[in-house]
């Protein structure tokens, strides 16, 4: 995230609010806003696998250094949406990074629900309807 952005993932395994889980409404907010989408080495192989390519094809394609150069993101078009944003759908919503999957349950920022339509349900129940996973 060079501006504020896609986010700085913090502690991805850490849940912020283990009472409460935020469902994604697939609004694609979070995949417009300005900035890096990192990647992490772990993730190449099988987001490269997903698309049907070679690893260096898909880093080829897709990705470029992160703005502070310590790793990989993926490209963004010129309007700034992820490249892999296809209308409201995510190419490779299996296996999106988890910078992507983490938000906004696993690392936020303040004012963050002014811009996420995420909707907060009891974390309990989430678990039952197999949201969590
Ligand atoms: S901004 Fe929130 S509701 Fe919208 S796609 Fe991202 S996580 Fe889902
Ligand atoms: S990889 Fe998918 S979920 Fe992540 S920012 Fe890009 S389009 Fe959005």
């Amino acid at each position: 995230m060079s501006t504020a952005s896609h986010g700085s993932p913090g502690n991805r395994e850490t849940i912020l609010e283990p009472d409460t889980y935020y469902a994604c409404q697939r609004c694609t907010a979070c995949c417009k806003w300005p900035g890096d989408v990192r990647l992490e080495n772990e993730e190449i192989p099988r987001v490269a696998a997903f698309l049907d390519l070679s690893e260096t094809e898909f880093l080829n394609r897709y990705t470029r250094l992160r703005t502070n150069r310590q790793g990989l993101s993926l490209l963004e078009k010129e309007n700034h949406e992820c490249i892999m944003l296809d209308g409201n759908s995510c190419r490779i919503h299996a296996v999106k990074p988890s910078q992507c999957a983490g938000f906004p349950n696993r690392w936020n920022f303040p004012g963050w629900r002014q811009v996420c339509e995420a909707k907060a349900i009891p974390m309990e129940e989430a678990r039952q309807r197999g949201l969590t996973k």
